[in-house]
């Protein structure tokens, strides 16, 4: 069971891949199971809350399996309230690999031979962990420690299996990835020279980006954009249109700095989308900042914004903060934002109308099958044929919302 960000999809898949291996059987969290693998989120207490409620039906539902909880939550004291139950076994997790190898070495004959469900179209691998920057509300400094980079060849080759396995789409994620490679030991540690090295040295027919801090994007990263193998996508976490709330957040750019980063990548990068994460209700934001907020986004065509009313995290530098906000603040501020992106959303797909893009066709629900475009609208589409894991041209034909998502209905181009 995965929660949080794409970085623990990446680990979680990880740990599929090697249970394959060994034996396991995949299956789906509604089915049977005897091992659950919890990777675990904690970064609002909202996150907290998550974890603990999944933890908790996952127990009820299936009161003799085994439940391991790991991630960034393992020290949560929400989470830990669930450590009662005899069944749950808390592990670190750079530990879960030698924790399985050891059940199987146990369980050999069980666990033999079992056939698992198809996974194959999109994988998140994870190039990167932890991070130095210490913003003032953030947790995860303390929770994944300091930077660490996978090494160019093991990614070339991580990313050559995954494509040998059948993966048509290879999402890169890290907690800071625009600083891959940013440690001394690291000869050529700039993110654009290893996006060069994969697309020249693998058969990808698609690359996309987890989460990247934001910071000034090169004429080499801005060209590696532009190439037909590369999403037009990026997700830069702006957290607040204040400059005195960035500060305070110990955000290392002004306003000024992401308007002219994006400004430039929105002039150079053809059908180019841009998300984002806000929080709202920082300690200190008062009215008028908010205000503030609210008139710099309106600026930016961004395609949706992630909108997280701040939460108290203990050992982080805004745990202490005078001025903090009511619930009932963050809120109200929380449901303006959300209304905004929504707004935001409608008018870039109205603005996609009619184009023709490649979508990677992920699954298939009710009647509609459903993928993603490059630059990330969701599109649905009737197709009476086996079309999973396909790449196919779909024609944007009009703005839909369905299962609180809003999206776009496609029909399938000519091939
Ligand atoms: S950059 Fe800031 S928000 Fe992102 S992981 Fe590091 S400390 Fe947390």
């Amino acid at each position: 069971l995965i929660l949080g960000c794409r970085v623990n999809f990446a680990e979680s898949y990880e740990w599929q891949k090697l249970s394959i291996d060994l034996g396991f059987e995949i299956v789906k969290t509604n089915k049977k199971f005897d091992i659950c693998i919890v990777n675990t989120c904690t970064v609002t207490d909202n996150a907290d809350r998550k974890s603990n409620k999944s933890i908790i039906n996952l127990i009820k539902k299936n009161p003799n399996s085994e439940i391991w909880i790991t991630g960034c939550g393992i020290n949560s004291p929400e989470i830990k309230l669930v450590k009662e139950n005899t069944k749950i076994k808390y592990i670190k997790r750079e530990n879960i690999k030698i924790e399985l190898e050891k059940l199987i070495k146990n369980k050999k004959e069980k666990y033999e031979n079992k056939e698992t469900y198809d996974l194959k179209t999109r994988a998140f691998l994870k190039i990167q962990d932890g991070c130095n920057n210490f913003c003032s509300y953030c947790i995860i400094p303390h929770t994944r420690g300091r930077e660490k980079s996978l090494p160019e060849k093991l990614i070339i080759n991580k990313i050559n299996e995954l494509l040998k396995e059948g993966f048509k789409e290879i999402v890169l994620t890290g907690i800071h990835l625009s600083n891959w490679g940013s440690e001394d030991n690291f000869k050529n540690g700039e993110l654009s020279y290893l996006l060069k090295s994969i697309l020249n040295n693998t058969d990808i027919k698609r690359l996309r980006f987890g989460s990247l801090e934001p910071r000034f994007f090169n004429e080499d990263f801005i060209n590696i954009l532009n190439d037909k193998r590369v999403c037009p996508h990026l997700h830069l976490s702006l957290q607040s249109g204040s400059d005195k709330i960035l500060k305070l957040m110990k955000r290392h750019y002004t306003k000024k700095e992401y308007k002219e980063m994006v400004d430039n990548l929105f002039k150079n990068v053809e059908n180019f989308s841009l998300t984002t994460d806000l929080i709202v209700g920082f300690p200190g934001e008062t009215e008028d900042l908010f205000n503030e907020t609210i008139d710099f986004i309106k600026k930016i065509p961004f395609s949706k914004l992630h909108v997280f009313p701040y939460s108290k995290r203990i050992n982080t530098l805004a745990y202490n903060m005078p001025n903090q906000i009511s619930s009932k603040v963050k809120k109200e501020r929380s449901l303006i934002l959300r209304e905004i992106s929504d707004n935001k959303q409608k008018i870039f797909i109205e603005k996609n109308l009619n184009q023709i893009y490649p979508i990677l066709i992920e699954h298939k629900k009710g009647e509609y099958f459903s993928g993603l475009s490059p630059n990330y609208i969701r599109v649905w589409f009737k197709s009476n044929e086996k079309l999973n894991n396909q790449i196919l041209n779909i024609k944007i034909q009009k703005p839909t919302e369905m299962k609180n998502m809003i999206g776009a209905i496609g029909k399938v181009e000519n091939q």
